[in-house]
């Protein structure tokens, strides 16, 4: 008995930091610390993650970035080989 696991989460990451974890605008060390305190599996942390991460956005939109994301690399493309030779 070393009395010591209650010790295990004694500082959760703010839900702001959670954001800018999620938007990858958090610094390394960051990072690690979220993580880390994540795979701890705090709920009340994991409640804030998994509600920003499944944010309302319609299916549809998804395949319009995506398909957006195709055309502008195939216009790429061709200007890049064109360039190489
Ligand atoms: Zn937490």
């Amino acid at each position: 008995m070393r009395g010591q696991r209650s010790s295990d989460v004694e500082h959760h990451p703010t839900e702001k930091q959670l954001l800018r974890f999620l938007s990858g605008e958090t610094t390394r060390t960051e990072n690690r610390t979220i993580v880390t305190h994540l795979l701890k599996e705090c709920p009340a942390c994991q409640r804030v993650i998994q509600g920003a991460w499944q944010p309302e956005i319609p299916e549809s939109a998804y395949d319009e970035a995506l398909g957006s994301f195709e055309t502008s690399r195939r216009r790429r493309f061709p200007t890049l080989l064109s360039a190489g030779t």
